[in-house]
């Protein structure tokens, strides 16, 4: 339980619907309400790109691992609406999101997909460089080993942008994912790489109204610091780029509200406007 005595919402959470989670959402909802937040809200990764060599396009639908498509999401979006219905008089709102893998090219689509669903939280993430996944475990040295940091870093940071600029997203997931394994893989840079390379997005942020997530996984993956570190949060406050929300990434019902204690304080002394 929570000891925070502010509402307090989990706003990046994958249920089973995502191929790389565990637990259905009757679980995840179940644990939220454990763990004494108010709202959680549910963001099902939606990643499409036909240029990457591995099959990531998929969501499992009552079980059955299938091709990810506009008419696929129906039956989550569904589900979330019955979890909303079901929870809100036991004091838990529960809201539909999606986490998007933005990629160049992904606009026609996404926009055809968000024409049909009226989401109530649209995240972009930055999950591939050139196709190959910068955050998996199993792809993430083949990833990196094409680029110096220098590259990879202005490569992701021109895809946020581009994201960004896409004026279809809420905000932007784990800004600095990148040292996830990077830390591993380039050493202590990778915590200092963003420096002169991501005011450009943070001005692009700020002026295309998209915010940024305080997300705690990260603490998870052995580091310190959340996605993203002090250091950034602090610099996105000083371009006026908003914390949209706190979010876990939970891929389990244990994960929901981890480290929200301290995430939730930090998020509320710094941007006091934030749940406006
Ligand atoms: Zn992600
Ligand atoms: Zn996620």
């Amino acid at each position: 339980m929570l000891s925070s005595r502010l509402p307090i919402a989990d706003y990046h959470v994958h249920s089973d619907f995502s191929i790389d989670a565990v637990g259905s959402v009757d679980e995840f909802c179940e644990s939220a309400l454990k763990k004494g937040l108010v709202e959680i809200c549910f963001t099902t990764h939606y990643d499409t790109n036909p240029a990457a060599p591995y099959d990531d396009s998929r969501i499992r639908i009552d079980g059955k691992i299938i091709p990810l498509s506009v008419e696929a999401m129906g039956r989550y979006v569904e589900a979330i609406a019955d979890a909303h219905e079901k929870y809100y008089s036991q004091g838990l709102v529960v809201k539909c999101g999606i986490e998007v893998g933005y990629y160049p090219g992904c606009e026609e689509h996404i926009s055809k997909l968000f024409s049909i669903y009226s989401f109530d939280y649209k995240l972009a993430a930055i999950h591939e460089l050139d196709g190959v996944c910068l955050c998996c475990q199993n792809r993430f040295e083949n990833c990196f080993s094409r680029y110096t940091i220098e590259k990879m870093a202005d490569d992701y940071f021109q895809l946020i942008i581009g994201a960004v600029q896409s004026r279809l997203f809420d905000s932007i997931a784990h800004v600095d994912v990148y040292k996830k394994y990077g830390l591993k893989y380039y050493g202590d840079s990778i915590l200092t790489i963003h420096r002169g390379r991501i005011e450009p997005v943070f001005s692009a942020m700020a002026e295309n109204r998209v915010g940024m997530e305080i997300n705690t996984s990260s603490l998870r993956r052995g580091h310190t610091e959340y996605y993203p570190s002090m250091e950034i949060i602090n610099l996105a406050r000083s371009f006026g780029v908003q914390i949209s929300g706190i979010g876990s990434d939970a891929h389990h019902p244990d994960e929901v509200a981890y480290d929200f204690d301290t995430a939730a304080a930090i998020a509320y002394e710094l941007f006091p406007y934030c749940d406006e």
